[in-house]
């Protein structure tokens, strides 16, 4: 239990993003590390943590309005610090850029935790909206757990088109910011992102454009919405090239739901982390 941020002691950066900073902090008391990450201006993110509790969600122990590790963050008051689970793999980020591929049998596992995440998410109405491999912690377990709701968005309330990272957003959330749109079902846009990142830790590289090219707007938009249909790597099995076809279908009206990916073949397969059979599993160590 963790009563005052000032028995947090930051260590280290882990992260700097959009919003604030990430540190690891050492709990004095409990010799227990944390990631504490101090927001620079409110968003939705503090009261969807305060909700969730899932093994497949990155924990949030506690918040603290004003935290007093926010002294470089300043910006005159109005911080928010979240007292984290540290995940210490880092990021699928961090992960991607140190094995540049992943197996099918290691993804067919994170691909399964985060529809699980993402079940119980939309479960609670709760839209991510910024599926990516920076957002996807791993622990020392080689568990993938979701993080990060700076976007994030419950529905019910009123429809609006709040920025995610364009990389990886899906074709019906670009018409919506752009056109004001029609109410499309935004859980389908989590599906799209998963899609994409499964695809890319497969192939090494975002898939949408050319390893070296430059991922602007207007490129993105382009090969995501009018693009060509996306080739699936030959080399990938049936199972995985149906999954992600399934994910990643233009209309979001025939795309899978995410009750339906839990039962494709491909997240259902004995994998190194069920079995304990194989021991080359980069996540499981
Ligand atoms: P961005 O705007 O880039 O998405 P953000 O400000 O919303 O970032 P997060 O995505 O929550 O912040 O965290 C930024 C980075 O810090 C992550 O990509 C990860 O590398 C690191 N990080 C965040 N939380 C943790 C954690 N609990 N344990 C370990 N590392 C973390
Ligand atoms: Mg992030």
């Amino acid at each position: 239990y963790i009563r005052n941020i000032s028995d947090l002691e930051k260590v280290a950066v882990l992260g700097h993003g959009y919003g604030g900073t990430v540190y690891k902090v050492h709990h004095k008391e409990n010799h227990s590390f944390y990631a504490l990450k101090v927001r620079r201006f409110k968003t939705l993110e503090a009261e969807i943590l305060k909700r969730v509790d899932s093994p497949y969600i990155v924990k949030c122990h506690a918040v603290f309005d004003n935290g007093a590790c926010s002294e470089s963050d300043n910006n005159g008051g109005g911080d928010l610090s979240f007292v984290m689970e540290y995940m210490e793999r880092g990021s699928l980020d961090d992960v991607l850029r140190e094995h540049h591929r992943l197996p099918e049998e290691v993804i067919s596992v994170m691909a399964n935790r985060v529809l699980e995440g993402l079940k119980y998410l939309h479960g609670m109405k709760i839209v991510h909206r910024d599926i990516k491999p920076s957002n996807l912690l791993v622990n020392d377990k080689g568990e993938v757990k979701i993080a990060d709701f700076g976007v994030s968005h419950v529905v019910e309330e009123e429809a609006d088109s709040n920025d995610g990272t364009y990389a990886y957003m899906s074709p019906e959330r670009f018409d919506l910011s752009r056109w004001g749109g029609e109410n499309v079902d935004e859980f389908a846009g989590d599906v799209w992102s998963l899609g994409v990142v499964m695809l890319e830790c497969f192939l090494g590289h975002f898939p949408f454009i050319d390893p070296g090219q430059k991922p602007d707007l207007v490129t993105l938009v382009c090969a995501i919405c009018f693009g060509e249909k996306l080739e699936m790597p030959e080399e990938a099995s049936p199972e995985f090239q149906s999954f992600v076809k399934r994910c990643l279908e233009k209309d979001w009206r025939k795309r899978a739901t995410v009750l339906e990916l839990l039962h494709h073949p491909f997240v259902n397969r004995n994998c190194c982390c069920s079995s304990r059979g194989l021991e080359d599993c980069v996540l499981c160590g």
